[in-house]
């Protein structure tokens, strides 16, 4: 392949070769020589095949030898940047540390070799710790009925909304078609309530960062005085602005009076771990991503995990299976246990691997520890924000402190020029991920930033040092011009994103 034929790499030339060990990589079939087979062997003449006929096709695998092929995959993994690389202060995402010690765990051979179908009798331990796993989960939220099928965030999403939804139905209410949510909501949270069959109806957040009760009230009562069309809310506390929504127990009292129930999203729990149970001002169901507050790892590490939260109430309604206690035993229930149970979302009880690596990570930091990685969070997201908060527009920063994550915009560099994508660009070249830039979705241009428990100080300083550099640079002549050239000495230059996204190359050769 020509580097003009992979468009989005112009000024990239593709050669196999590597500087300062930035090693370029091209595809397998490029480096084959057919004249030099890789593994197998050439058939010796004159033997017949003992297989017999047809001899094998050929599937079209390039011919490379064994070093090749390993130099190649793991030149690509090398192309990774991962939470072990370094600092990594996306907003939303909860990327911090996996401690090895729930590597360790997950890796003994009583879990890591034990399989779905085994009879019940032989994996005892197994669903203790599930059980257990569930116990803890009860505890911090202070929500007793817990789920722990769903494979992540999203997919707790689901769960909790058909909970929510069985229990209208199969108690007669269900004109509740309408599920509130504030404009500043993560995108699953509309995007589930309409997988769901509701309608979405926003809450205008913009102008405070957080819920007002006159905003709601008007929502909840908008097209029915009693609010008797309302499923329910869907709200992120604290919440995509990195702000605890403290008028949410009066919210949660007006939704319940109207009969709704108040689902929340817990992506952000880890500001609140050990300080504040959900269930105490007013949540009814809520998911936990362990993979971003329980320290599992994120995507390509491993797969996430979105367990549910429930009130006694909702509890029954819940997907199938969780694990129960009998006597002397465990077992996972199933639809006859629970009959109005909305039923199974999951092969088999979720990702238990992951289940392993949350129960490893709340025992080795116990009720105390858990407590001060939400202390610790919150600092660290304040420290950021105070520092940064004249060098940047940080739009909710005179309310007070902020929770685990600090809010900026590119307000003031934009007028020399210089937007968050150009210092998210930046960033990169200086050494650092960029933080989550355009989300929240309520103001323009927005850059939020979760430094989590896990930072030193020592690597807060260095991120707050490139980022006033950024600021003082957008303040110097031609900044915008300057600013699009980066970065500048990463093996990919700027791409164009919207001409990649428009005509991507999905193939090879055509
Ligand atoms: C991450 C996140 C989700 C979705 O969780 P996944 O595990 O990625 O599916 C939902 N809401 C918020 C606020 C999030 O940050």
């Amino acid at each position: 392949m020509t580097a003009e034929k992979m468009d989005i790499t112009e000024n990239n030339a593709m050669t196999d070769t590597n500087h300062g060990l930035h090693y370029e990589e091209n595809l397998l079939w490029e480096k084959e020589r057919t004249d030099h087979p890789g593994v197998d062997l050439p058939e010796p003449a004159n033997t017949p095949l003992r297989t017999g006929t047809p001899a094998r096709a050929d599937i079209g695998l390039p011919q490379v030898s064994e070093p090749q092929a390993l130099r190649h995959f793991v030149r690509m993994s090398t192309w990774n940047y991962s939470i072990d690389h370094g600092f990594f202060p996306l907003g939303s995402c909860t990327m911090k540390h996996n401690p090895r010690l729930n590597e360790k765990m997950a890796r003994l051979p009583g879990f890591a070799a034990i399989h779905p179908l085994q009879p019940e009798s032989t994996v005892q331990g197994a669903l203790a710790l599930m059980y257990e796993l569930q116990n803890w989960l009860g505890e911090l939220t202070g929500l007793p009925g817990v789920c722990l099928s769903p494979a992540a965030g999203a997919h707790g999403e689901l769960a909790g909304v058909m909970t929510i939804a069985r229990a209208h139905d199969l108690n007669g209410q269900t004109q509740r078609k309408i599920i509130l949510t504030p404009d500043s909501s993560h995108g699953t949270n509309p995007a589930t309530a309409a997988t769901c069959g509701f309608d979405v109806r926003s809450i205008p957040t913009k102008d405070t960062g957080t819920l007002t009760i006159e905003a709601f009230k008007e929502a909840l009562y908008k097209t029915d005085p009693k609010g008797a069309d309302i499923a329910g809310m869907m709200v992120t506390n604290p919440n995509t602005c990195g702000l605890f929504e403290k008028d949410i127990a009066a919210i949660a009292d007006l939704l319940h009076e109207a009969g709704g129930y108040f689902y929340m999203d817990g992506a952000n729990f880890n500001a609140l771990v050990g300080k504040i149970r959900p269930a105490d001002f007013g949540v009814d169901v809520m998911h936990i991503n362990l993979h971003k507050t329980f320290s599992t790892p994120h995507g390509g590490g491993g797969p996430g995990s979105g367990p549910i939260c429930c009130t006694p109430e909702l509890a029954k309604y819940m997907p199938v299976p969780t694990v129960i206690k009998h006597a002397e035993s465990y077992a996972l229930e199933t639809e006859t246990d629970r009959p109005e149970s909305l039923g199974c979302l999951k092969g088999f009880h979720g990702q238990f691997g992951m289940h392993v690596r949350a129960l490893a990570y709340m025992m080795s930091h116990g009720a105390d520890g858990l407590k001060q990685v939400s202390e610790d969070a919150v600092l660290n997201a304040n420290y950021i924000l105070r520092e940064l908060e004249n060098d940047f527009h940080a739009p909710y920063a005179h309310q007070g402190p902020c929770m685990h994550e600090a809010l900026l915009t590119d307000k003031i560099q934009k007028e020399s020029g210089v937007q968050t994508l150009d210092m998210a660009k930046a960033l990169i070249e200086k050494g650092f991920h960029p933080m989550t830039v355009y989300f929240p979705l309520v103001l323009a241009g927005t850059m939020l930033i979760e430094p989590t428990e896990t930072e030193s100080k020592d690597s807060l300083d260095r991120f707050i040092t490139a980022m006033k550099e950024i600021a003082a640079e957008a303040r110097e002549a031609e900044a915008e011009e300057r600013f699009h050239t980066y970065p500048q000495t990463t093996p990919r230059r700027r791409l164009d994103e919207v001409k990649a996204a428009r005509n991507p190359v999905l193939r090879w050769k055509d």
